[in-house]
């Protein structure tokens, strides 16, 4: 047996560097520290400079109350701090920091100086390079403090390696800066990056105007939100306040709704459900709504000493807290009128011809995917001729087509449809695809045996001789599923397309610093923008985009963009939403006639797709009915 390793204390450098590992995972953190410092300390107008992403410089000055050139260096130390003196005060943190933990860990890990000049004393300096500190020495400046950290992560090769790209990072910083921004109306702001100023805005009053210089022109689609007129007798004393968007505005992600607690920005996630759930069944499934929504209440009622850096909070009453926002926002959202979903969603190029849509009510506040469904099944396509002979009025009877013999290798002897019926169809706003004129699918990739169709049964159904089984095939749900992994593979939708007129497009300051982070994955998608006097536009677009859709599309896209390369959900949305409606549009519909060539063709391809047995709806593809259950209904067992 092993002897057990025995137990040492950690020298202090080495617990230095353990708590600078949770403190400063990345740049943006050591901005967040530094700014949270800089309002703890009273400021009215905090600069922040950064170079590279935050990686060769990190400047922070503020004209706040400054640090006593006593305290200077034990500012350095690990658990120094003049927010809190004892464990009662814990109970009740007013100030952003609290554990006395930023600088010292910022210290250990870059070359870092300090410089505070007081009301009443001159100012002074001093440094800290990777965990050695340096001697105090007086320089001259005006009274607030200035914060610099220069080559961040430079001694820890293990940390950099897993850092993002600075323009990555410059974005999240941005993020941050508007965050805290947002929070706090009556101090200026100004960002610099690489020289260039990102944003700069002054101190205000009113958190509209603020909202306002945050947002530009997108502020304007945000509403105040209310209070119900029982929300003061309600019991508690949590106030909530903000904005949110009309449901009509939404975004495939969670990513810009903000929540301040006492004006600290914390992670919105527990909140998401709630505010889901007031905006009822008014948001599509799947999108989130803007919001920006700020809770006071009484400092022991939060506990924010529950994770390093914050961002993570607990309540005294957290059921209470979630209920009153989310009948603030319900009540908010019930004095405006419903309007149908647009934002968002690529709604135009998706539907039926809307003459094909039955005119239900409701129709107007049902998603755009469940009218086409609608209308799909409700077979309303163009009525095939119905059969003379047949008794029947609404069905007709399928002629056999073993008189379609075909010559090999040549077409059908006589066509399922003359071509005068299918330029019919063409002109009816059918657009159906004839299944053997789409391009070939690729290799067989189920374990579907070869199949040979038998006839076509009331023009609607297939016949199928599959091995010993008989197959029913519903054509259209069929031709449908076909046509949905065609489309959602088909790269040619994406190539980039020049726009005549040029798009305008709005972009605060937070989407630009993401825009140019990702420029790469942008053009890519076939996004081509360009700046002028007036602001931003895009020039070139995937070709699949209308007009309409660009806007909002670009807006999800910014917002995915901020994960370093992960799937973009919303670009497969966009692929999967768009296949589903035009593999509906496009398929043959049921009481339509189809030709011998046509059947094998929709048979063949049904071998080369991955759920050959639904159709994007859910329905089923084909009826099985195998030999063994014949012979067994016609007694031919035992
Ligand atoms: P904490 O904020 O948790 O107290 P920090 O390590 O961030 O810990 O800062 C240590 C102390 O340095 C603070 O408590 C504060 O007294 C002082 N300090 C830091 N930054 C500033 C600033 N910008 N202006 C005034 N004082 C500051
Ligand atoms: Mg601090």
């Amino acid at each position: 047996m092993d002897q057990p390793l025995r137990i040492q204390q950690l020298d202090d450098r080495t617990i230095g560097y353990i708590a600078a590992g949770e403190v400063v995972e990345r740049p943006a953190q050591v901005v967040k520290e530094l700014i949270e410092n800089s309002i703890d300390a009273k400021s009215t107008r905090i600069s922040v400079e950064i170079e590279r992403g935050g990686f060769d410089l990190i400047s922070v000055s503020d004209d706040g109350t400054g640090i006593h050139s006593d305290d200077l260096a034990l500012a350095l130390d690990r658990h120094a701090t003049s927010k809190l003196a004892n464990e009662n005060d814990l109970a009740q943190i007013s100030t952003l920091g609290f554990r006395g933990e930023a600088l010292a860990s910022i210290g250990m890990v870059s070359q870092m100086t300090i410089s505070s000049r007081t009301k009443d004393s001159d100012g002074n300096s001093i440094s800290m390079n990777d965990g050695h500190r340096g001697e105090l020495v007086i320089c001259g400046m005006a009274e607030g403090t200035r914060i610099e950290v220069a080559s961040l992560f430079k001694n820890q090769p293990a940390r950099l390696a897993f850092q993002r790209r600075p323009a990555t990072e410059a974005s999240k910083i941005v993020d941050i800066v508007v965050d805290h921004a947002m929070a706090n109306a009556h101090i200026g702001f100004k960002l610099t990056n690489d020289a260039r100023v990102v944003l700069d805005i002054p101190a205000v009053e009113d958190p509209n105007d603020r909202l306002f210089d945050l947002l530009g022109g997108q502020a304007s689609s945000l509403i105040p939100l209310e209070k119900s007129d029982d929300d003061e007798q309600a019991p508690g004393d949590e106030r909530w306040s903000g904005w949110i968007s009309t449901p009509d505005i939404s975004r495939g992600r969670g990513d810009d709704i903000h929540i301040l607690i006492n004006s600290r920005p914390v992670a919105s996630q527990p909140f998401l459900k709630a505010i889901r759930r007031g905006y009822k069944t008014r948001l599509m499934q799947g999108r989130h709504p803007v919001a920006i929504l700020n809770l006071q209440l009484p400092n022991d009622e939060v506990d924010v000493n529950v994770h390093p850096t914050k961002r993570e909070v607990r309540f005294k009453h957290s059921w209470r807290v979630l209920e009153r926002l989310e009948r603030a926002i319900a009540y908010t959202l019930a004095r405006i009128p419903t309007q149908p979903e647009s934002s968002g969603a690529i709604a135009p190029i998706t539907g039926l011809a809307p003459t094909t849509i039955p005119q239900a009510q409701n129709t107007k506040q049902r998603p755009s995917w469940a009218i086409n469904a609608s209308s799909q099944l409700s077979l309303d396509g163009v009525k095939a001729e119905p059969n003379k002979d047949s008794k029947s009025t609404n069905r007709p009877i399928s002629s056999s087509p073993i008189t379609q013999q075909t010559l090999t290798g040549e077409s059908p002897i006589a066509p399922a449809l003359s071509s005068a019926e299918r330029e019919l169809h063409r002109h009816a706003g059918q657009d159906t695809k004839r299944p053997d004129h789409e391009d070939p699918l690729g290799a067989i990739i189920n374990d579907l045996p070869e199949m040979e169709p038998l006839s076509q049964f009331a023009n609607s159904y297939i016949m199928v001789q599959s091995d010993d089984e008989l197959l029913i095939v519903d054509q259209h749900a069929l031709h449908e599923r076909i046509r949905y992994e065609r489309l959602r593979h088909d790269e040619s939708l994406w190539t980039s397309q020049p726009r005549i007129t040029p798009i305008s497009i709005d972009l605060n300051a937070r989407q630009l610093a993401k825009m140019s982070a990702a420029q790469n994955v942008l053009s890519e998608l076939g996004f081509v923008f360009a700046n002028d006097s007036e602001g931003w536009n895009i020039t070139a677009a995937p070709n699949l985009l209308d007009s309409d859709s660009i806007g909002p599309f670009v807006h999800d896209l910014l917002l995915d963009l901020s994960e370093d390369g992960g799937v973009l959900e919303s670009v497969e949305k966009v692929k999967d939403e768009l296949a589903f409606m035009r593999s509906c549009r496009g398929a043959v519909k049921a009481n339509e006639k189809l030709s011998l060539p046509e059947m094998r063709r929709l048979l063949e391809d049904m071998r080369r797709i991955p759920n050959p047995w639904a159709c994007v709806h859910g329905r089923p593809t084909a009826m099985r009915i195998p030999i063994n259950a014949l012979d067994h209904h016609f007694g031919r067992h035992g």
